[in-house]
């Protein structure tokens, strides 16, 4: 049988935050792009995220942001405009879990802290709290320390995938490598399907952790990719606050953060990061949850969270190499360098998505690459659709 060609604007691996805000900024921008999914849309670190669109406070902390120049501290404001239908993709059907974020301080760190959010540098970015407005968990006689408000919000990330996939799902579709597979054509880079071959104007590698064997699959050596793994610990429980606090401990990134999850039965579940989950990583799984459980013991000795189940979380944070430190600011799209027509992509933060893809769309101009085909959809119907990937609260508790 004959083998069709299908031309197309931009061609997407990878069905993660990054592809899927890609997706939606360029076809919303009336480019023709067609996004292929390997497993469930949202899977790895999207699904696995704490839904945090954070201005860059945590960096700032360490040192290594320094105010309103940088894009991070944009961010939150652009996504808050996409929620109200008003931004460069419509969030208006995802759901938002919490508009606030809370930082919170032992007594013993106050002076440090007053004085650095005092700073000039932070004006405007965090908001030093009366007693009377802390958070629920926090509202306790015995409670010593500070608490500030954030500017950041927290989505629920589920209903974020579902949102930006209901909204072109019609380009959207499984792949099985199996039957697939990438092709070098002289310079440029093509996609064989059982059916047809993709040619792309632009390939668009937005498959995390997985961009390291596409780009090597088109014979790449770069951009290089790193793995930072972590371990996160989950706590199902029967305290019904909500809680989206980072606490600042005495290193400069948080010592424990804590975002609020429901199971589809309406069970509350406590997601917990920060350094517990970086200096966890490599700790056996029993060892963290006690870590754990002392952490909250010690932190917030006040709460009973009832009968309680844990379980822990491995995941890669997939980045260009040596750019994390560096550049914590702003996501990262570079050309594979052994074809013309590849860019791969890195958002780095969730919270950056929104950057990626306008650095995506200025390296399209940049390059003259501009809406000009209208591929024929139902030439990949037979490949079929990949789901929405599940929460972690929901498979790890089964
Ligand atoms: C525990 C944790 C918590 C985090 N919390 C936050 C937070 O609160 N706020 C924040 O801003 N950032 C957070 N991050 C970072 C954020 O989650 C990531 O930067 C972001 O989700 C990366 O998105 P991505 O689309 O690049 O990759 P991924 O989310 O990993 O998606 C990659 C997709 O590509 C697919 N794929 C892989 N290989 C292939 C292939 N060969 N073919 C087709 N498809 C493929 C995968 O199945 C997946 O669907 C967190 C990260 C972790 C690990």
């Amino acid at each position: 049988m004959e083998k069709h060609t299908l031309h197309t604007d931009i061609a997407i691996i990878g069905g993660g935050i990054a592809g899927l805000w890609a997706l939606n900024q360029l076809r919303n921008g009336g480019y023709s792009a067609i996004l292929f999914e390997q497993k469930a849309l949202g899977s790895d670190q999207t699904i696995g995220s704490q839904g945090m669109i954070h201005g860059g406070i945590k960096y700032a902390l360490s040192g290594v942001w320094s105010g309103d120049s940088h894009t991070i501290s944009a961010m939150p404001a652009i996504w808050r405009a996409c929620l109200a239908g008003t931004g460069k993709v419509d969030l208006r059907a995802c759901k938002i879990l919490s508009d606030d974020f809370y930082l919170w301080s032992s007594a013993s760190l106050q002076s440090r802290l007053t004085s650095f959010f005092a700073s000039k540098m932070l004006r405007g970015h965090v908001e030093k709290l009366k007693a009377a407005d802390y958070p629920a968990p926090l509202q306790a006689s015995a409670f010593r320390g500070q608490v500030y408000r954030l500017i950041d919000l927290v989505l629920d990330v589920p209903s974020l995938v579902q949102t930006l996939s209901n909204q072109h799902r019609q380009a959207i579709f499984s792949i099985d490598w199996h039957s697939a597979s990438l092709r070098r054509e002289g310079d440029r880079a093509t996609l064989a399907l059982p059916h047809c071959t993709v040619v792309p104007q632009r390939l668009l590698l937005t498959a995390g952790s997985g961009n390291e064997a596409l780009i090597s699959a088109l014979g790449g050596a770069t951009p290089a990719m790193q793995r930072r793994p972590l371990q996160q610990v989950l706590v199902k429980h029967r305290y019904r606050e909500n809680f989206f606090a980072h606490c600042i401990g005495g290193s400069p990134s948080p010592r424990l953060t804590i975002s609020s999850h429901r199971t589809r039965a309406d069970e509350p579940v406590w997601y917990l990061g920060g350094d517990l989950a970086t200096e966890g990583v490599d700790d056996d799984p029993d060892q963290l949850i006690d870590k754990a459980r002392r952490e909250l013991n010690e932190l917030l000795p006040w709460i009973d969270l009832g009968q309680t189940q844990w379980r822990t979380l491995r995941l890669d944070r997939a980045e260009p190499r040596h750019s994390a430190l560096l550049r914590p600011d702003s996501a990262f799209v570079g050309k594979v360098d052994t074809v013309d027509n590849t860019l791969a992509a890195w958002p780095t933060k969730l919270a950056l998505s929104p950057d990626l893809a306008d650095e995506i769309q200025r390296q399209l101009v940049a390059d003259n690459i501009l809406p000009r085909h209208q591929p024929d959809l139902s030439l990949l119907q037979s490949m079929g659709q990949p789901p929405i990937a599940a929460a972690y609260w929901d498979t790890l508790f089964q």
